[in-house]
């Protein structure tokens, strides 16, 4: 296994993807390296032809071994990126299609650090009843910028389906109130069998390549402004940890088509028409399926609060946060305390009032 570490030209120190730039910067003397195009393409697999390849599940890889250029060190690792553990000097590893997927396109870091604390700050002012305790938050230093992998799938879809359209009329209901006949307009559905074809195409359905992370924070990150990604180089990796992907190209799929399904669904109600719908079987062909692994840019923070561990994840390009957020109890009581107070004063006030 392979790997690049990059000498910086000033002091011969390895150099690190900046944040927000097209450079690697040196850490140590601050000298930069521009980042010159290399000319490649973001390019999409053919998926039957990808799946009909034989294949190691990613599961029983090797980890990657590095060693370290700076101090001869080994370091062992299922990340793509990392440093080594004992001088931290950032490592890449050269990655080949044979044994994984390599990464299309990636999205390279535009926060740096001073920008994660200012998200970090505007998000912990702006949660209601948390502990004072959040604002260390703020304290970004600990943060860690991590490449998380992301699949994206493009299909073109068509969808035959089965079900109802509904149209409102109206009635006139007779009903007796307090002996009195009165009458009433009532809504009402008539439902007729509706049949039909949609055809839609998907472009970069994007669903996550790493059980590591949890699912729901990774989507509360989204959008991302995924027109801004570059063709994959490994210097964007240089400085920063990049998980290797956990998820199969398959199970990817089967996500991306659970995304899939209620769009396809909108569509489907959109060509019964009528006052409501229902749709009660589709049968769906994803055809000309391709696929490609890219690596999204996260911010990773955690805080220990009463005991607890809270993660944090910071959207690496937009500065969105998502994440766990401890509640204080004692905001909490306060804060009913002074509903009951105002409640109690306005029947007191309401009470005089009467008399
Ligand atoms: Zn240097
Ligand atoms: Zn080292």
């Amino acid at each position: 296994m392979s790997q690049s570490q990059y000498p910086c030209a000033g002091c011969g120190a390895n150099v690190e993807f900046a944040p927000g730039t097209n450079v690697l910067k040196c850490p140590y003397c601050g000298h930069e390296t521009a980042l010159e195009s290399s000319g490649a393409r973001i390019r999409e697999h053919d998926y039957l032809n990808f799946t009909s390849l034989p294949r190691k599940p990613i599961a029983q890889l090797a980890k990657h071994v590095f060693v370290c250029r700076n101090c001869g060190a080994q370091t062992e690792s299922d990340a793509i990126s990392d440093r080594c553990r004992f001088c931290s000097a950032p490592v890449v590893a050269e990655l080949n299609a044979r044994d994984l997927v390599v990464p299309e396109a990636v999205l390279p870091f535009v926060l740096d650090k001073r920008q994660l604390r200012e998200s970090l700050g505007k998000w912990a002012k702006s949660r209601w009843f948390a502990p004072s305790g959040l604002k260390k938050v703020t304290e970004a230093e600990t943060a860690k910028s991590m490449y998380m992998p992301h699949w994206t799938y493009d299909s073109n879809t068509v969808t035959d389906y089965q079900g109802q359209r509904g149209e409102h009329y109206w009635v006139t209901e007779t009903y007796t109130e307090n002996g009195e006949t009165k009458t009433r307009q009532v809504q009402k559905t008539r439902w007729y069998h509706a049949s039909g074809t949609v055809a839609r195409s998907f472009d970069d359905v994007l669903v996550t390549g790493t059980t590591k992370v949890t699912q729901k924070h990774l989507d509360s990150l989204e959008p991302w402004p995924l027109p801004n990604s570059q063709p994959y180089r490994p210097e964007y990796l240089a400085g920063h940890e990049t998980l290797r992907y956990d998820v199969e190209p398959e199970h990817g799929l089967e996500a991306a088509k659970q995304k899939m399904v209620p769009v396809i669904e909108g569509d489907c109600r959109q060509d019964i028409g009528g006052d409501e719908q229902r749709v009660e079987q589709m049968h769906t062909q994803y055809n000309d399926v391709t696929f490609k692994l890219m690596l999204l840019p996260v911010w990773i923070a955690c805080y220990l609060y009463a005991g607890k561990t809270y993660n944090i994840q910071v959207n690496g390009v937009t500065g969105e946060v998502a994440g766990e957020r401890p509640y204080s109890a004692f905001k909490i009581a306060m804060a009913i305390l002074t509903v009951l107070v105002v409640i109690a004063v306005i029947i007191g006030l309401y009470s005089i009032g009467k008399h």
